[in-house]
């Protein structure tokens, strides 16, 4: 095992970035800024300079041996044009010879994960499994799309004045095999379109906005006299409303947002709901990790991420996961928290309160009066903390398939409310007193739980880990108990025993329209693992006490997001039971976990991670010409 970590450590040191390349030349580009020449100008030079010099320095060959002349006598001419020949060649290498020597010398190979020295017969080997474990249809297309060609660039200055400013490179495509039979062929996005000024924009076909009273409402919205956040209520039509927005925005801060797309969202689904004052939307790109075998079922687990490596580190795990016969994901407490702060005159009618509402007597009555609030929920716990004559009431209920921060809000105002009448003299400071405790890392999520806590657990067989997960169950198992438990708890760590919980939880929230916010405490994850079956397997569990997920209401319900629910099969409200679409989508939340812990763990015991993503997380594009 320690061969196998020092081993790790020799690709960090001669592992340097890619060096760029151009794909595409701009026509109107210089040749090089010490040769300051437009480019087709100097290509016709250099190549008729080579081809003349070869040709003059042949026949003079030839002339000399007719003539019994000696060859190392050469004459001024000569000299020249051997020098010709030189620089020629250096030229014409320069820009035609490293294209094709990179491509040769920097081939990725097949599998993200799989070091430059595999051997040949497990690649074949995973790839007779992969035919075999992947279902029918399941193949997927990771074709990675070239990126625009064409990067321009815009300062402040010259918004409204863009030119090409440099060719950018990017890496024509990535083959990813982790887990899956894959066809990898290349496919071109079309050249990114210009960028539009101002005045284009608005008057783009695709944009609503055209008529002269939409000129005069931006120009309203840029002199302050028509709030921007009144349009939607304004104009009744939410598109127009952003489109307006949109374009104020520019003209007042002078900063184009060409690239913020506007075409092709539903802006009413937001309204009132999801995000105030759009004026476009970010596109991230959904990757799909599986199939993942959780509980009997196969789920294909989609992760909106810009993180490269990601989907393919997971999906890896996936793999492993299902051939040594799945996971088991269990679902172990259900309840949204939410917590108010009340402050009396004194500590002892604070303590008062918190007798009256920890008396199994008077919980009856106020489960009633909390749960008017919804039909879904229902009132399981309060639990009480005092701080001086300040107290803090955590109640905690059920919500069915929502994530649920609304309706127990609305049922602890109740709460609230009903309590006046025998407590007038509480003060109530807040809604919510930090006891919930919702968006922050905390103790008492972790040791309470919050929303959905799962622990789940698979058994990896060794010759899985050895041929999927490269490595040895014995380095897994002295890894884990170094980095995720001696680690974390060195780092005085909260939640964080774990490799990358946060990675897989944010992905798959951002894909399902959860609340990327509550990644804080749903990624509190303690990663076990413990050799088996005589030393043979890997026993691995990920257990998560703050699963906060919803399958209705917020983000859950717009086109894409609702799409990504719809493919796990845990779409809107459960029809059988309430509560058990919600509850599903925890238990895969904790599978995919597991099977993102296994794999990154993996790569760092056989010393693949940097490897891994010096090849496909870092683009070849000059970063440094992208700001303007
Ligand atoms: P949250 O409480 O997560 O912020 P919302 O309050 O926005 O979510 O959404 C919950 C809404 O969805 C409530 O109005 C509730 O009545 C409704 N709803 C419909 N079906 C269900 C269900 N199966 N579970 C929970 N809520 C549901």
């Amino acid at each position: 095992m320690e061969a196998s970590r020092r081993s790790a450590v020799k690709p960090v040191i001669v592992l340097k970035p890619s060096k760029r390349v151009p794909l595409v030349e701009d026509t109107t580009g210089k040749a090089s800024d010490a040769l300051p020449l437009p480019l087709y100008l100097t290509n016709a030079v250099f190549f008729t300079l080579f081809f003349s010099v070869v040709y003059f320095l042949l026949s003079r060959w030839r002339e000399k041996i007719r003539a019994s002349i000696p060859l190392h006598a050469v004459t001024f001419p000569e000299i020249v044009a051997v020098f010709a020949l030189v620089a020629s060649l250096i030229y014409l290498l320069g820009f035609f010879g490293i294209d094709f020597v990179q491509s040769l010398i920097m081939r990725p190979s097949g599998d993200v994960w799989s070091g430059e020295d595999d051997e040949e017969g497990n690649e074949v080997l995973l790839r007779e499994e992969d035919a075999r474990t992947v279902p029918s249809g399941q193949a997927l297309d990771c074709s990675v799309p070239s990126l625009p060609h064409m990067v321009r660039n815009v300062t402040a200055q010259r918004l409204f004045d863009e030119k090409p400013v440099r060719v950018t490179t990017e890496e024509d495509a990535r083959k990813v095999s982790c887990g899956q039979a894959i066809d990898c062929s290349l496919r071109s996005l079309p050249p990114r379109p210009p960028i539009v000024t101002s005045q284009k924009l608005f008057h783009e076909k695709t944009v609503i906005v055209t008529t002269e009273e939409d000129e005069e409402i931006i120009k309203s919205v840029v002199a302050g006299t028509l709030p921007s956040y009144s349009l939607e209520t304004k104009l009744g039509d939410c598109k127009r409303a952003a489109a307006i927005r949109r374009e104020a925005l520019q003209r007042l801060t002078g900063r184009s947002l060409s690239g913020l797309p506007l075409d092709g969202f539903d802006y009413e689904s937001i309204l009132g709901q999801c995000c105030e004052m759009p004026v476009g939307y970010v596109q991230i790109p959904v990757g799909i990790a599986g199939p993942l075998l959780l509980n009997g079922r196969e789920y294909s687990v989609p992760m909106a991420t810009t993180e490269g490596c990601l989907v393919a580190s997971t999906n890896r795990g996936c793999k492993a996961i299902h051939l040594s016969g799945g996971a088991a994901s269990i679902l172990l407490k259900d309840g949204m928290t939410r917590a108010p702060v009340v402050r009396f005159s004194t500590a002892k009618r604070a303590a008062e309160l918190k007798f009256y509402l920890e008396d199994l007597e008077n919980f009856d009555t106020l489960a009633v009066v909390f749960n008017r609030s919804s039909r879904f929920g229902r009132l399981q716990s309060i639990k009480c903390a005092i701080a001086g004559k300040n107290l803090y009431l955590r109640f905690t209920c059920s919500t069915g398939d929502a994530m649920g921060m609304n309706m127990v809000s609305k049922g602890v105002q109740n709460v609230l409310d009903f309590l006046q009448t025998d407590f007038p003299d509480m003060d109530v400071i807040g809604i919510s007193g930090n006891f919930c405790s919702d968006k922050k890392p905390a103790a008492v999520n972790w040791i309470e739980g919050r929303g959905k806590s799962v622990v789940c657990e698979a058994i990896i067989e060794g010759d899985v880990v050895r041929k999927v997960l490269k490595t040895c169950v014995e380095s897994l198992v002295e890894l884990n108990m170094l980095k995720n438990l001696t680690g974390s708890a060195m780092a005085g760590a909260l939640g964080g025993f774990n490799a990358h919980a946060s990675n897989i939880v944010t992905a798959i929230y951002i894909a399902t329209g959860q609340d990327p916010a509550q990644n804080v405490e749903s990624s509190h994850c303690i990663t076990m693992m413990e050799a088996v079956n005589d030393g043979k397997d890997l026993h691995i569990s990920v257990t998560m006490p703050s699963v906060e997920v919803g399958t209705v209401g917020g983000g859950t319900q717009l086109a894409s997001q609702s799409a990504c629910l719809n493919l796990l099969g845990v779409k809107g409200a459960s029809k059988e039971v309430a509560g058990a679409n919600s509850r599903m989508l925890a238990t895969i939340v904790a599978g995919a976990v597991l099977a993102g812990e296994l794999s990154l763990m993996s790569a760092l015991a056989a010393g693949q991670l940097v490897k891994s993503h010096m090849k496909y997380n870092r683009s070849s594009k000059d970063v440094s010409n992208l700001s303007s």
